[in-house]
């Protein structure tokens, strides 16, 4: 089985359109880390097609927050709007499905989701050190997280020896490939499809074979001035509408 790996989406249907178009005859299985909604211009018709799609779904802390479960208080003020925009735009059946999304852990054919962390859904996995301080009998060896929008993630050879994953793919390039070894554990970013933060403003994403025990992280080009023109017209803060063409 291929598993389409999805986090991050954030309400952007043209990243998500092309991910889909990119990831096409590649994969089997859709799953999807959560934060389908929150900053971008298409929050309906992106949990229409993740509902239509996805075979596992978690929930994120904007899909928590749009859909009225938490406030959005702790959020920075332009996120905050974008919520409050959001939960005004979500129909009703759609804010309903956010509502029962599961908090994760999830797990699908052996492998476990996280939003953030294994312990808290809103906890940010961003460096080596934190990576793998979880109690030392919680051994999963695959984990797949999202949240930092950052594509790459962490593993922990069976002598307690950390690395980052570099899962740089180059600007001409489409796709760098791992090999999981079944000693290590991984702790995967399939990175942000909808909103990147690592400096490379193409959209993520990454596509597990189980079989072949084999990791495929991607980026594609989307339309990016669609998005933008959308945020534009639905009056969504300039700095959201700036950042995407950052990658940050
Ligand atoms: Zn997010």
């Amino acid at each position: 089985m291929r598993y389409l790996v999805l986090s991050d989406i954030h309400s952007n249907l043209e990243a998500l359109e092309q991910v889909l178009e990119a990831a096409r005859d590649h994969f089997d299985r859709v799953v999807c880390l959560g934060d389908l909604v929150g900053y971008g211009p298409d929050p309906n018709a992106v949990v229409a097609k993740v509902r239509q799609i996805s075979s596992v779904v978690i929930r994120g802390n904007h899909d928590k927050a749009c859909c009225g479960l938490s406030s959005a208080l702790d959020f920075n003020p332009l996120a905050r709007l974008a919520t409050l925009w959001t939960r005004q735009q979500l129909s009703p059946e759609h804010l309903e499905y956010l509502r029962q999304l599961p908090e994760g852990p999830g797990s699908c054919d052996g492998f476990r989701m996280v939003h953030g962390s294994v312990k808290d859904e809103d906890e940010y996995i961003v460096n080596l050190d934190h990576a793998f301080k979880e109690a030392p009998e919680d051994s999963a060896p695959i984990t797949f997280f999202g949240h930092t929008h950052l594509q790459g993630g962490f593993v922990l050879t069976p002598e307690g020896v950390g690395k980052v994953i570099d899962a740089t793919v180059g600007p001409e390039a489409g796709t760098s490939r791992l090999t999981l070894r079944p000693e290590n554990r991984y702790l995967i970013n399939p990175g942000s499809v909808g909103q990147p933060r690592d400096r490379d403003w193409r959209a993520a994403f990454a596509i597990f074979d189980h079989e072949k025990q084999r990791l495929e992280y991607y980026r594609t080009p989307y339309d990016l001035p669609k998005t933008q023109e959308k945020m534009l017209q639905a009056g969504l803060p300039a700095q959201l509408i700036a950042r995407l063409e950052f990658g940050r």
